[in-house]
Formats: C-alpha cells, sequence, structure tokens
C-alpha cells in the first residue's frame, strides 16, 4: 500500500460545502429484532398504489432503453390530475433534487437563503451547497412567523423556503398570511412552497393558486409521503414558465427512469387510493392526538402525515423514545430541528397507532 504522501496545497472545495452538516434520516434498524415498526420518516403505512408497483414491475421489460428526457407522460398526468398547465412543471429525483435546482439557479456566494427555527433540514444544506448563507427565522410555538421572516429580508435575499404543512411541526400558515408573506417579499425574492405534506391538509392546493398569482412563487411536491413512493425518488415542482424554463437548463436530461416515470404517472392517476389514504391518515392522525393530550402529552394540531409529541422535557421525550424502542417501534428525535424535548411519529395504520398509544400510556402511568 502506497503512503499518503504530505499534502503540500490543500485541495479545497467550493466555499461554502465544509459548513454543510450532513443530512441525519430516520432510524430503520434496531439490533436484534425483526418485527420493528418503523414510525421515523413519514412513509405510506399502506405502501405504493398497486397500479403504480405494476407499472414499475412492467418497466422491468424495458430497462435497456434511455428513458424520454422531458418526462412529458409523466406532467400530462400530473397536470390533468391536479388541474395544472403541464408546460409549468418541473420533475425531479425527490422533491429534493426540484429544491436543489431552485437553490443552485438563484442563490450564490454572498446571497442569502431564508429557512425557519424548525424548518427542513435540506434547506440550509442545499444553500451552503450554493454557497449561499442560510439565515434562519424564529418560529413563534412552533409555527411560522410571517413577520419575522418580512423583518430578515435583505438586499441579499434570494429565497425564502416554507414547508407547508412544515416538518417536523405539522403546523400550517393560513392562506391569509401566504398572501401577505408574498405581498411583502421583494418581487425579486423566490417564495419556495414545499408541499410535501399538501395532500394530508385537506382542502389544500399546496400552494398552486399561489403560483398563478405571484410570479415569484415555486411550489414543490412529492411522490415519496402520500403516494408512498420514497424508495424510487420521484418529486416536482411548479412554477412560472420563466422560472420553470432556467431550471430546466441545471436538470440532467436523463434525470428520471423509465421505471420511475412509470410508477408515478400509475400513482397520480389511481385518485380512489390517493384519497384512502389520506382518509385513513386523517382518522388515525386525529385518535393518536387526542390520546396523546388525554395522557398528558402536548401535540399541536398536525396537517400532515404525523404528530410531533411534545413532552415535559428532553429527557422525558429521551425516556419515551427508549420505552418505545423496547417494543420494537422506532419515532424520529428531532432535538437537531430545535425540539429537543419532542418526537415525530408518523402516522401508521389502526393497528400501529393501538400500539404507540399503548406504550405511552404505559409510560406515562395512566393505565
Ligand atoms: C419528505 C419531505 C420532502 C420530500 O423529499 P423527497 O426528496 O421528495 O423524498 C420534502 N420536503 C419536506 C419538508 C419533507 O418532509
Amino acid at each position: 500500500m502506497p503512503e499518503d504522501r504530505p499534502i503540500t496545497d490543500p485541495i479545497r472545495p467550493q466555499p461554502g460545502i465544509m459548513e454543510i452538516a450532513l443530512y441525519v434520516s430516520g432510524e430503520s434498524k434496531l439490533a436484534g429484532r425483526t418485527d420493528v415498526l418503523k414510525l421515523s420518516s413519514n412513509e405510506n403505512p399502506y405502501g405504493a398504489s398497486p397500479k403504480a408497483q405494476a407499472a414499475f414491475a412492467a418497466a422491468a421489460g424495458n430497462l435497456h432503453r434511455y428513458p424520454n428526457t422531458d418526462h412529458a407522460g409523466l406532467r400530462a398526468a400530473i397536470g390533468e390530475i391536479h388541474g395544472l398547465d403541464p408546460d409549468r412543471i418541473i420533475c425531479g429525483v425527490g422533491s429534493d433534487e426540484v429544491l436543489q435546482f431552485i437553490t443552485q439557479s438563484y442563490a450564490g456566494p454572498g446571497d442569502e437563503v431564508i429557512t425557519t427555527e424548525h424548518g427542513f433540514s435540506m434547506y440550509p444544506i442545499l444553500a451552503h451547497a450554493a454557497g449561499a448563507v442560510p439565515v434562519e427565522v424564529k418560529e413563534v410555538e412552533r409555527r411560522i412567523d410571517v413577520d419575522a421572516i418580512l423583518s430578515a429580508v435583505t438586499e441579499r435575499t434570494r429565497i425564502v423556503f416554507i414547508a407547508n404543512p412544515a416538518n417536523p411541526t405539522g403546523t400550517m400558515v393560513a392562506e391569509a398570511d401566504l398572501h401577505r408573506l408574498v405581498a411583502g417579499l421583494p418581487g425579486d425574492v423566490i417564495l419556495v412552497l414545499d408541499g410535501a405534506y399538501a395532500e394530508f391538509a385537506e382542502g389544500f392546493d399546496g400552494g398552486a393558486s399561489l403560483v398563478d398569482t405571484y410570479p415569484n412563487v415555486v411550489m414543490t411536491r412529492t411522490f415519496s409521503k402520500i403516494h408512498g413512493l420514497g424508495g424510487l425518488r420521484i418529486g416536482w415542482g411548479y412554477a412560472q414558465r420563466s422560472i420553470i424554463d432556467v431550471l430546466n437548463r441545471v436538470r440532467q436530461p436523463f434525470n428520471l427512469s423509465v421505471a420511475q416515470m412509470e410508477a408515478a404517472e400509475a400513482a397520480v392517476r389511481d385518485v380512489s387510493f390517493t384519497r384512502f389514504c389520506a382518509t385513513e391518515n386523517a382518522k388515525w392522525r386525529d385518535h393518536l392526538r387526542q390520546a396523546l393530550v388525554q395522557m398528558g402529552i402536548g401535540c399541536d394540531e398536525s396537517f400532515a402525515n404525523f404528530i410531533l409529541a411534545r413532552f415535559a422535557s428532553a429527557e422525558e421525550a429521551d425516556a419515551a423514545d427508549l420505552a418505545l424502542k423496547a417494543e420494537g417501534i422506532l419515532v424520529r428525535k428531532v432535538a437537531g430541528y430545535k425540539l429537543p424535548n419532542c418526537l415525530r411519529i408518523t402516522i401508521g395504520d389502526e393497528d400501529a397507532c393501538r400500539r404507540i398509544i399503548g406504550v405511552l400510556a404505559t409510560f406515562k402511568g395512566v393505565r
């Protein structure tokens, strides 16, 4: 083995890269257990639509063919189901990639990107990767504060990132506040509305109507959550033609595979499966929340497919996490999101929710 030569001229990455704190994903394994109940990554407990699974399997016969580069079939399906213009849609490898297109295209060294106190950890990662500075704005009681965001805007601000509903809090910014936010932003600052959980908030369009009203709003969506395709990596964005035209220039032409596009198109067209998942989620989310509140565990109303359980202290949250692990249940610790006394719990099926309630009731000594 040749020995490492002493480094005389250090090889340096671009500015910002070494500021990136690596993304921490939900735990998926517990030593010595095969029956783990994974409620740590907001995955769909019902899996993907059987039609999406069939489309994925059928794609196996075409793996030697390059995929199309314009995603026309998938964009047409998304446009049809959501009532949007397919020419104003862009698809990516998860919505994470669409968020990356936006940051790479519109922010660079010296620029500022606004995120919020408990905001999704990908936003600062993407800002640093572009050499920009993430600016974190305080929230109020786990809710995004529109006025605080507007006060943080400077001449260097290029992008504001908001997830609505938000992760990991599950809270939402009201429609009127969203309008107030966009109306108060300079016209050259892009507001990104990350709608990863939009389908779980009844009657919410994810921000599509705001995109139609204001030229500087971009909505992102994903197939990872309600469509149960997190393992396949597909997301999309909706914006003005002029913005989509920019984002398409940094997108690799073959970013989505044949199988990704086929499965996603079948998933978005399976409206009854989507509706089933949303209905079940809402039912068990409310049931779980009420049960926790009755045990004395704090819990804001959630509009997503998880709840944020709030304990008296970080120590109690850690102890509850261990009690759940002892029963084979994995949830998400969110100290990294400045919520050390909380645990984020994905809404599973009925059996999963009843198991959570049982373990936490024993933990709190209320039965
Ligand atoms: C899960 C999630 C996404 C989706 O990411 P994908 O890359 O589409 O899997 C985006 N934003 C937030 C806030 C999320 O929680």
